[in-house]
């Protein structure tokens, strides 16, 4: 067995083989290390998440040899986003038209973009997929780090990339402090027939006590998110199909007509985490191991995309230079590039969550104050279309000013 890589990245995840395929025909010998099976990576299954991608991050895919490799009729184009709040009238859309963009988004089910992130990885001679395998530890000395595996086999590498999850326990156990924010709601996905077109509109309803949301999928289909209390959550797992399908037909006002669960209904604990620092010494966090978004801003894997890419570029401009890809000084330049960003998503998407699910009458008023004034107000919306969908010059001069 090798016990030497110039890269080794703990967990196979998104984030972990996105940085991979950054890494593919670099001359750089790379191991991804994964606890699951062979089975789980090559032939992910669905999992109810879908995808939503902003331009940013077509690009990352494209530019790393990943996007052509993902199912062209499982991508669906978001044309347009309203959003709605509780019983009153107010209502913010945002529109691709408005801004000059072919989509707001692209909606990709994320078994298909894992499936094509596998393929890339597995066309690369210098990258080595290590399945079934738990790593328990990283250490470091000043010329490399150990991986140290739960079976007590070791191997060095002089970079070493945790994509471990949001609830990483190597991040945990290099000493890296976290902010983690417990929501104490689930997140229940489920996919859904309708019987009037979606028009490629996605929809979001800050109702009381709930917030549903609509992702449109290809055909008459869409991705129904329900977010709830997590004393909630069972009952409406366990609800009947008949009875969830009523619920949701008219919770969506009959604006789609009558909804129909395909499949199974997926959930999720939402709990959000920030890194207080990226890196420590030939060690980097990347993915939700570095910041664990709550899904609502839809950024979780752009971010987990946009971490990695930075990364990847500095790793390749030292290896072409023939210097240190661990060197402490290219590890803070890329946290420098990242951390700011990723505070200002983290922190916002929170304040955004806290507001438009606070039902205190107070809370109300803001929460339709802050829709109205953002719909009345075309700079606003054009920023934060730029924003949430990662194109324009507004974005790149943001990136510009957050990556010196
Ligand atoms: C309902 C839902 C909707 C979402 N929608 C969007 C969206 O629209 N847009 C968006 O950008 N993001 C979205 N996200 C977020 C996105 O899914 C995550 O950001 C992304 O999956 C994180 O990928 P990751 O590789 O960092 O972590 P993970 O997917 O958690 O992968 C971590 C991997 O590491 C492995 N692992 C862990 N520990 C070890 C170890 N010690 N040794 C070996 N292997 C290990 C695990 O087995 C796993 O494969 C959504 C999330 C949810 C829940």
């Amino acid at each position: 067995m090798q016990t030497n890589y110039d890269i080794v990245i703990i967990g196979g995840g998104p984030a972990g083989l996105s940085f991979a395929c950054s890494m593919a025909d670099s001359g750089a010998q790379v191991l991804v290390v994964e606890k699951s099976s062979l089975e789980d990576l090559s032939k992910p299954s669905y999992d109810g998440r879908e995808i939503a991608l902003t331009h940013l991050s077509l690009s990352i895919l494209k530019k790393i040899g990943v996007w052509n490799l993902v199912d062209k009729n499982s991508i669906s184009l978001l044309k347009e986003a309203q959003v709605f709040d509780g019983d009153s009238a107010a209502l913010l859309n945002f529109k691709s038209e408005n801004s000059g963009i072919e989509a707001l988004g692209y909606l990709v089910p994320n078994y298909q973009l894992r499936q094509a992130l596998y393929q890339r990885v597995s066309q690369a001679d210098n990258i080595k997929l290590m399945p079934d395998s738990l790593v328990d530890d990283v250490d470091y000395c000043d010329s490399h780090s150990k991986v140290i595996f739960a079976d007590g086999a070791i191997i060095e590498a002089k970079l070493v990339v945790a994509a471990d999850s949001r609830f990483s326990n190597i991040r945990r156990k290099m000493g890296i402090p976290s902010l983690v924010e417990d929501f104490s709601k689930v997140m229940i996905v489920s996919k859904m027939r309708h019987e009037k077109s979606h028009q490629n509109i996605a929809l979001e309803y800050f109702d009381y006590g709930q917030t549903l949301a609509l992702l449109p999928m290809i055909g008459d289909e869409s991705s129904v998110v329900l977010t709830v209390s997590a004393d909630k959550s069972a009952q409406l797992i366990q609800m009947s199909e008949a009875d969830f399908n009523a619920k949701m037909s008219k919770d969506f006002r009959g604006k789609l007509g009558q909804l129909t669960q395909i499949g199974e209904r997926h959930s999720y604990p939402l709990v959000g985490v920030h890194a207080k620092t990226f890196i420590s010494k030939r060690f980097a966090l990347i993915g939700d191991a570095a910041v664990g978004m709550h899904p609502v801003t839809a950024h979780g894997f752009n971010l987990g995309l946009r971490g990695q890419d930075i990364l990847a570029t500095l790793v390749k401009e030292a290896q072409d230079a023939g210097q240190d890809i661990g060197s402490e000084s290219l590890l803070k330049l890329f946290e420098k590039k990242h951390i700011y960003l990723t505070k200002i998503m983290f922190f916002g998407t929170n304040g955004i969550v806290a507001l438009f699910t606070n039902d205190a009458p107070v809370a109300k008023q803001i929460r339709r104050f802050v829709l109205n004034f953002a719909q009345h107000f075309p700079p606003i919306k054009h920023l934060i279309t730029q924003h949430l969908t990662e194109s324009g010059k507004g974005i790149t001069l943001l990136k510009k000013v957050l990556q010196k």
